[in-house]
């Protein structure tokens, strides 16, 4: 159901997900059908206008969100913004946000902005991620954490950190970048109270895919947006001079949705319609397993950097390596691509959809041989590019 070329065995999934074969079909469609033949009339024909809350029901589906509880638009970055400004509102006597150092740094950047803008005392605190439970106190106002370490793919646990951050009346943020479609979520049992992520890692939406941003249905109606943009007015096509957000998920949208990259997400969905999140995740598991297996008795030299025991983990293996940047040249140079993560990591995603013990193996030997024989010490491998 995927195009990859020939020849590449493709473990990068995590960060970009791979062309679905039905896509270009889907999206050449909407251009000539919708936006050629009905012009401007398809935001009614075509529902356009309907997409961001149509598709976000369909990953609500996959991360344990009811419907009409997600919505998708902007990018992720975005999204924390206003995550992270509406959770701050509804927690007005506490100025800290905690999160950890594992996170991505968009995350923390995003914050960061934010806090400044506002200029009323607030501060941004990191812990360890094995420290974030005995940082939590009536202090922190909001908890933005991020389920898998992009890095080490170390995996908190949701449940528990929810509660115990509920406790101390703390609102809790989760960042789903690298879970969507990788492994389970239920944020309905989590009683997670905002949540957002990506498109373009495991659910295959296509570079620049847009985002999604879930609201707890407790705070749906209290939340006052941040970005206040026409498309979250209660009522765009009245022309108010007045804000007046709009009802439930709808006023987290901002201007007008992408629906170009919407139509390309959907094609991507049809696929995530066939499958169940367990089967993925217990796929998964397995080849982790088995290539951190595989590797560790044929490069003794890499350490292994993220948790062993799969329950921990999300669905990538990383590897550290002090010739990390031109090890993953040397091994993409050979037909295996994964990513560098500074300072030292190797980065391998494992997505069940398209990768099998074959790959696995494949891809193992080909590290071998790229470790021990040194293919990576070659000056066209050393230089950095500005995506790593
Ligand atoms: C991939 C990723 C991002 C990327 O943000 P964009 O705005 O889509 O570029 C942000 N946060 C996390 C945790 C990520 O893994």
């Amino acid at each position: 159901m995927f195009h990859l070329p020939e020849g590449v065995i493709y473990l990068d999934g995590n960060s970009l997900g791979p062309l679905p074969k039905a896509t270009p079909e889907k999206v050449g469609s909407m251009l000539t059908q919708e936006w050629g033949d009905m012009l401007i009339t398809g935001w009614n024909k075509a529902d356009w206008m309907g997409q961001p809350a149509r598709i976000g029901d369909r990953i609500g589906k996959l991360i344990g969100a009811p419907a009409g509880y997600v919505v998708m638009g902007d990018t992720l970055s975005i999204k924390v913004y206003q995550a992270v400004a509406s959770a701050l509102e509804l927690n007005q006597s506490r100025k800290v946000v905690l999160s950890d150092n594992g996170n991505f740094p968009t995350d923390l950047y995003m914050v960061d902005g934010l806090l400044k803008s506002l200029n009323n005392g607030h501060e941004l605190r990191l812990a360890d991620p094995e420290n974030v439970e005995a940082e939590l106190s009536e202090e922190i106002a909001v908890l933005m954490l991020t389920e898998v370490d992009y890095r080490t793919g170390r995996k908190h646990d949701m449940k528990t950190i929810t509660e115990k951050a509920h406790a101390l009346g703390i609102i809790v943020i989760w960042d789903l970048a690298h879970s969507a479609g990788a492994v389970e979520v239920d944020l309905t049992a989590c009683d997670a109270d905002f949540a957002v992520g990506c498109t373009y890692k495991y659910l295959n939406g296509g570079p620049g895919a847009p985002a999604f941003i879930y609201v707890a249905p407790k705070h749906q109606n209290n939340i006052r947006p941040a970005l206040s943009g026409w498309m979250g007015h209660a009522s765009p096509f009245a022309f108010d001079l007045d804000y007046q957000a709009g009802a439930g998920i709808e006023r987290m949208r901002v201007g007008t949705p992408p629906v170009i990259a919407l139509t390309a997400l959907e094609a991507s969905l049809d696929i995530w319609d066939m499958v169940s999140m367990a089967d993925v995740r217990a796929k998964s598991i397995q080849l982790c397993d088995l290539f951190i297996s595989e590797v560790e008795a044929r490069c003794p030299n890499l350490e292994l950097a993220s948790p062993r025991d799969g329950n921990n983990r999300g669905s990538q293996v990383s590897f550290k390596f002090e010739h990390a940047y031109a090890g993953m040249q040397a091994l993409i140079a050979n037909g295996v691509i994964g990513d560098f993560r500074a300072p030292n990591s190797m980065r391998f995603g494992f997505t069940p959809l398209y990768i099998d013990e074959d790959d696995v193996v494949g891809a193992a030997t080909i590290l071998e041989r790229v470790i021990n024989e040194k293919l990576w010490d070659n000056p066209q491998y050393q230089t950095r590019s500005r995506v790593t």
